[in-house]
């Protein structure tokens, strides 16, 4: 998803009257004008979960 989706995501999850927490289980690379910027974010809330190399 691009960084533009991942924002509108994240306000549309807040604006929950109790979010539910989330756990964050699917990921996918956020791109920025169609290049990866080498984050993950969160499919459901839109959070930014960086990815760590093992
Ligand atoms: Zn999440």
């Amino acid at each position: 998803m691009t960084t533009i989706q991942a924002a509108a995501l994240r306000v549309k999850w807040k604006q929950q009257v109790d979010p539910p927490p989330c756990e964050h289980l699917n990921l996918e690379l956020e791109l920025s004008d169609s290049s990866s910027t080498g984050n993950y974010n969160c499919i459901v809330c839109g959070e930014c979960v960086v990815h760590k190399p093992q």
